[in-house]
């Protein structure tokens, strides 16, 4: 009942503790989080900038805080009221009891980044062994509805990182309820993921036709193990497309292998039309992509079509390969992302490749006439009128057309059944496309895997 003040201390009630280490421990060198940055203030005090530093030219310099980029190993012994049980990083060495309390003894068997979490409740655990990993899920008693659900996403999302983009290094990973007052969804911390209760654990997930947000947030926080904590950055522009881009990419993956492609279909609309109310809500001008750096709007959602789309041009392995070959860089910055998907590509896609990370590209695709005409022998010609085009968005919010020349993918379906679906060259103004077809279509959708930036998305499908 009320309302929550801000800045109450809540890290310790009585069901339960969450201590980040930045409360508690201290860390060695610089800590640019502190910096002041809004640019107002800096400007009064006569200080630079304000925002990240660029990645190219003279201003590119990239400050490394302490805290993105120490490695320390912990033993921690930790005490905690008799009926609970009290979490820290590494394997946990031996548990024993002592003037009324129970005490716990971890110890890192790899180092870890100096950004963790000590936490205690009274759990409920459950868990599950994937490979060579325990999983653990540490949970109030009364929020066990998706713990089996939540086991399967990060059970999906462990296997398929560790085959695809390398061997996750600890004995465990931990995900633990937190309160919902907490600020962030969740905190990706080494081997836990501390997860809000309203993100995850309570959230209805009765209905199979709905978003699987449950699956999607276990997914991301578990693939920020290897986008954050095994690949690391500097504090520069496009750090964000590194860290939260490519956990995005690792988490729809999960999802597409839990749920089907048609189900990140439905997510990838919904990254679309987050991504074109973000943009037209921005006070500022829109960056290039590979810039992104407070702009949520372009590192998850536009970032989630653009990764999707290149998915799409050059097939998965290459841009595995292209993410791999990032992950081999210390502190790589997103050009360096940029750099690796252009030289998987095929000289013939690399104009398109370079203009999705570094431009501001927008497409309208639009279905602008059907027709099905029964042959003599019974088949059906169909007639499509396809009006496309493609405009860049320079900086200052002007737009340019583009020409078009892509190969587009175009899907005829009849009652939900897939008739005929495959890539069409669309070029800029009106397209006319001919199919023979065995039935009668009833619907026809341009880019239906949404791999471009539609501006208007609604009328990229139309009936007969
Ligand atoms: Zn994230």
């Amino acid at each position: 009942r009320g309302f929550v003040a801000r800045q109450q201390e809540d890290s310790v009630i009585a069901n339960g503790t969450f201590l980040l280490s930045t409360r508690g421990f201290p860390t060695l060198g610089y800590r640019g989080s502190y910096e002041l940055s809004d640019p107002r203030e800096r400007r009064k005090r006569g200080l630079p900038g304000g925002s990240a530093a660029a990645l190219e030219g003279a201003d590119a310099h990239g400050a490394v805080d302490s805290t993105l980029d120490e490695w320390v190993e912990t033993a921690l012994t930790v005490s905690t009221s008799a009926d609970q049980i009290a979490l820290a990083p590494g394997n946990l060495e031996r548990t024993w009891e002592r003037g009324g309390r129970r005490w716990f003894r971890y110890r890192t068997g790899a180092p870890i980044l100096n950004r963790f979490a000590i936490s205690s409740g009274r759990y409920a655990v459950a868990r599950r062994q994937q490979g060579h990993v325990a999983l653990e899920l540490y949970h109030h008693p009364a929020h066990a509805a998706n713990v089996a659900h939540m086991l399967d996403g990060a059970a999906a999302a462990v296997d398929l990182m560790e085959r695809r983009f390398g061997r996750y290094p600890h004995r465990q990973l931990r995900i633990v309820e937190i309160p919902s007052y907490w600020p962030m969804a969740g905190f990706a911390l080494p081997e836990a993921i501390y997860l809000r209760e309203d993100r995850g654990f309570l959230t209805d997930t009765r209905d199979p036709g709905r978003p699987d947000l449950v699956a999607r947030r276990v997914a991301h926080e578990v693939a920020h193990q290897w986008f954050g904590h095994r690949v690391h950055v500097v504090d520069q522009e496009g750090a964000a497309v590194i860290v939260e881009s490519l956990t995005k990419y690792a988490e729809l993956l999960v999802v597409e292998r839990l749920r089907g492609r048609e189900h990140v279909r439905q997510l990838l609309e919904i990254e679309l039309d987050r991504y074109l109310a973000g943009r037209a809500a921005d006070s500022y001008p829109e960056v290039a992509l590979y810039q992104a750096d407070r702009q949520a709007y372009l590192y998850y959602n536009k970032a989630a079509i653009v990764l999707f789309g290149l998915r799409d041009l050059l097939g998965e392995a290459a841009v595995d390969h292209a993410i791999r070959g990032l992950m081999q860089e210390p502190r790589p910055t997103s050009l360096a992302l940029v750099r690796h998907l252009l030289a998987v590509a095929k000289p013939e896609q690399r104009p398109l490749v370079a203009s999705w990370l570094r431009e501001v590209v927008l497409y309208d695709l639009r279905v602008a006439a059907t027709t099905a005409h029964r042959r003599t022998d019974g088949r059906f010609d169909v007639t499509l009128r396809i009006a496309a085009g493609r405009s860049r968005v320079d900086a200052r919010g002007t737009e340019q057309p583009l020409p078009l020349n892509e190969p587009i993918e175009i899907a005829l379906t009849a009652e939900g059944k897939v008739l005929d679906s495959r890539k069409h060259v669309l070029r800029q103004g009106m397209n006319v496309i001919r199919v023979t077809l065995e039935t009668r279509p009833s619907e026809v959708t341009v880019d239906p895997w949404i791999t471009r930036i539609d501006r208007n998305p609604v009328d990229n499908g139309q009936g007969f």
